[in-house]
């Protein structure tokens, strides 16, 4: 690693602090809890093409996010969710991932040659998850997260596809 981080420019991160210092000049929410307050919680991809709070009409403190390669319900993602439900108000859960997904585009075996080829080592040991059929991986999500034994029936549970080109969510289950 410290190979890597000695090619870097020391003010790698500028802009990113001093912007923070901008959004710190007038931040009126300290203090503000950790509850969901839409109830919501948000299973998504990665993808810099979604904006998921916007993407629901909810606000700052709405929802819990949580995102990965693919929007897919992991060990991680049932821990966050389980927490979510039990300690911090959700009680509607929603898994979305989307159109144009990399994660669905792409074999293990081209992202591990992509990935080997960019960092100029081999990369064949990386796992990637990759979704060769994204509404059997969305339908056994949602099963998973329904059948969860820490999940209570009173939890709604859908499933969705994001549409990266025209901002809409389609509930497959
Ligand atoms: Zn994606």
């Amino acid at each position: 690693m410290a190979e890597v981080s000695s090619f870097l420019p020391v003010d790698d991160f500028s802009d990113l602090i001093a912007a923070n210092q901008t959004f710190a000049d007038d931040f009126s929410l300290g203090g503000f809890d950790g509850v969901a307050h839409a109830g919501v919680a948000i299973v998504t991809c990665m993808d810099s093409r979604i904006n998921p709070l916007a993407m629901l009409g909810l606000q700052y403190g709405d929802a819990k996010i949580f995102r990965n390669p693919g929007g897919r319900v992991t060990t991680a993602a049932l821990e966050a969710l389980v927490l979510g439900v039990h300690l911090l108000g959700v009680n509607r859960i929603l898994i979305v991932p989307h159109t144009r997904c990399a994660m669905t585009a792409n074999t293990e075996a081209e992202l591990r040659d992509r990935v080997g080829q960019s960092m100029g080592v081999d990369a064949s040991w990386q796992q990637f998850n990759v979704i060769p059929d994204q509404l059997a991986a969305l339908d056994e999500d949602v099963q998973t997260v329904r059948s969860h034994p820490l999940i209570p029936d009173s939890v709604a549970v859908g499933g969705f596809v994001y549409d990266v080109d025209t901002g809409l969510i389609d509930q497959k289950l």
